[in-house]
């Protein structure tokens, strides 16, 4: 198995678009919003987008287990209120359809937010009986809950949300989860040494299960540690720096998924990528 190395690129101007872009950077995996990440409605893929989208997939070596794709920012599948909750399962549906549409097999999202409404248990519940009601109503793609730094009511940012969440879901070989690094960190799982790496994701196989990861985030953080705010940053310049990255590089466990940049500067996106392809190959610092 090998590393998928990536950045969240642009699809302005056509969804192939995404792929050229992760091609330029030199890329071997890459995430996209298949819609206007900040509208509820976006006009259906028409047979012309889907086709030009598969083949500058196909032109530059881009399978589906290489792609994750990332939800819309609105959508809050465990909201406290039946018709906004209502409104988001709908058109969570419908991102899970693009996905199909587009041959893609992951759909990366944010658990939900329980608005200091209901408490942090139902808030779950609701998720997991979202997630329920979507691969009900699709198939061929798993459901990808990110972690998240825990602001405001934002749930996920415990590895033990995502196991609850988890344990709800019926049909466990179509939902896992994706760790963002900066959110970790902003959520006070520390990444800073080769030692927190080890203790951090010990934690995350006991709770959750090395066997859920369907993706990863790799971003460095403007936010301190434990802070719960949500800032990326540039790889090294942030406050947890480059030792996580190369040890993730140098780890097996993070083999055939996508290890995708969402970090702020993209003019560096090509160097960030190249230097964590290199860590691949170097030996574990003394
Ligand atoms: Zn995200
Ligand atoms: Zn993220």
């Amino acid at each position: 198995m090998m590393k998928f190395i990536g950045a969240h690129v642009s699809a302005a101007g056509g969804l192939e678009n995404a792929a050229i872009r992760a091609h330029e950077l030199e890329a071997t995996a890459f995430a996209l919003f298949t819609k206007n990440q900040r509208q509820w409605r976006a006009a259906p893929l028409t047979e012309e987008v889907i086709t030009q989208f598969k083949r500058a997939c196909e032109k530059y070596n881009y399978g589906p287990g290489q792609i994750l794709p990332h939800d819309s920012y609105l959508i809050n599948l465990g909201h406290p209120v039946e018709e906004a909750l209502e409104k988001s399962r709908e058109a969570f549906i419908d991102e899970m359809e693009r996905c199909m549409q587009l041959g893609l097999t992951l759909l990366n999202f944010h658990p939900g937010s329980h608005l200091m409404q209901i408490p942090e248990e139902e808030c779950l519940a609701r998720i997991a009986q979202s997630i329920n009601i979507a691969l009900d109503k699709t198939e061929g793609v798993t459901a990808v809950i990110e972690n998240t730094a825990g602001q405001g009511s934002n749930l996920g940012f415990r590895f033990e949300h995502l196991a609850a969440i988890i344990d709800g879901v019926e049909d466990k070989s179509r939902v896992g989860v994706c760790i963002d690094t900066c959110h970790a960190f902003a959520a006070g799982y520390d990444l800073r040494t080769e030692a927190d790496c080890e203790n951090t994701f010990a934690e995350f196989d006991k709770i959750v299960g090395f066997q859920y990861l369907r993706g990863m985030h790799l971003n460095d953080a403007k936010s301190a540690f434990g802070s719960r705010v949500d800032r990326h940053n540039s790889l090294g310049e942030g406050n947890i720096g480059h030792t996580p990255f190369a040890w993730i590089m140098r780890d097996n466990r993070f083999d055939g998924i996508p290890l995708i940049l969402e970090t702020t500067n993209p003019d560096i996106w090509a160097e960030e990528i190249a230097w964590l392809k290199a860590q691949q190959h170097e030996e574990a610092a003394a």
